[in-house]
């Protein structure tokens, strides 16, 4: 069973001095990487590359996302050549949020150019994940048409696909009977966000369109001036989630920790994981 976590470049002193304490706790889980975001059209450029350099300091295997943006070709091949001197051997590859401020501008480019351009820059160097959407991708035109498109990413080079979080696992087992179905043959990760603030989830949820259910909506609706409370209890959710995906055969998980280790640990340890020891589903 893989583990990964997922990090953003800390935006503030304070956070930079934290994170690698939080990677050195969940480290303890042996994840087979941490992964850093990357910012829309490169806005965090420099504090992808910091991040990820610090973390490959400390002895953790690190994932860069990266995305092509504006960027030319020379520009993300140089990125990548930096980063495989660094001892990179894994990119999350995306087309990457739009920049606030384009409105609705299409961006010049999309996931499958920029695995084409990895793979034609440095052949089998790096392992390629790429997105993958069990909810559909917000602009999608169809759920069929979607798929095309994540199939084509595969067959231009991607390795393995990380899904967007959801709440309800038949979206996962779903999609993976579609993908499979589709002649996707990588592993599909699903992608697990924590609960552990109302205000901040929902936004956060509208902006990159995943679904909320209604009934956890109201659950955690119910528990917004009581954190520890909603704490409590999305723990209890998203331990029952990770059950059901790796009891249906998730061949692993991907948090977003949004840079806390306290909730997806406590969510790692409900599930077993300890020490390198893989939980009893896998
Ligand atoms: P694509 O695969 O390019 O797809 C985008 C849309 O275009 C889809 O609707 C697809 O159906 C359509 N499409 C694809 N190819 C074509 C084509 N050839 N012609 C027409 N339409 C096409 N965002 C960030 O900014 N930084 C991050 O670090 C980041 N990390 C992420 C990590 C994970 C695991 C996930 C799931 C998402 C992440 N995102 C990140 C969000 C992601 O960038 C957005 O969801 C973005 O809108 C789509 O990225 P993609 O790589 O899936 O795009």
């Amino acid at each position: 069973m893989r583990l990964s976590f997922e990090f953003f470049p800390p935006r503030t002193p304070k956070g930079r001095a934290g994170l690698l304490g939080v990677a050195d706790r969940l480290n303890r889980f042996r994840p087979a990487f941490f992964s850093v975001t990357y910012g829309a059209d490169g806005s965090t450029r420099e504090g992808t590359a910091d991040t990820v350099h610090r973390l490959l300091g400390h002895g953790m295997a690190t994932a860069p996302h990266l995305s092509m943006g504006s960027d030319s070709a020379e520009r993300i091949g140089a990125l990548v050549d930096e980063y495989l001197r660094a001892g990179v051997r894994r990119i999350v590859a995306l087309r990457g949020d739009r920049p606030s401020g384009i409105g609705g501008a299409r961006l010049p480019s999309n996931a499958e150019a920029l695995v084409r351009v990895i793979r034609s820059h440095c052949g089998d160097a790096l392992q390629l994940e790429v997105a993958g959407y069990p909810e559909v991708h917000p602009e999608a035109e169809s759920p069929a048409g979607d798929l095309e498109f994540l199939k084509r990413k595969v067959d231009a080079g991607a390795d393995g696909i990380i899904t967007q979080y959801f709440y309800h696992p038949y979206a996962f087992f779903d999609f993976r009977r579609r993908a499979e179905a589709a002649g996707i043959g990588v592993p599909i990760v699903p992608g697990i966000m924590p609960l552990t603030n109302f205000t901040r989830f929902v936004r956060f949820s509208k902006g990159c369109g995943a679904d909320v259910p209604r009934w956890l909506y109201k659950r955690l609706e119910a528990y917004r001036d009581d954190e520890p409370a909603l704490r409590e209890f999305g723990i209890e959710v998203v331990t029952k989630l990770c059950q059901d995906l790796l009891a249906g055969g998730a061949p692993g998980l991907h948090f977003y920790t949004l840079n806390r280790w306290g909730a997806t640990t406590r969510i790692c340890e409900n599930l077993g994981i300890a020490a390198g020891r893989a939980p009893a589903h896998s």
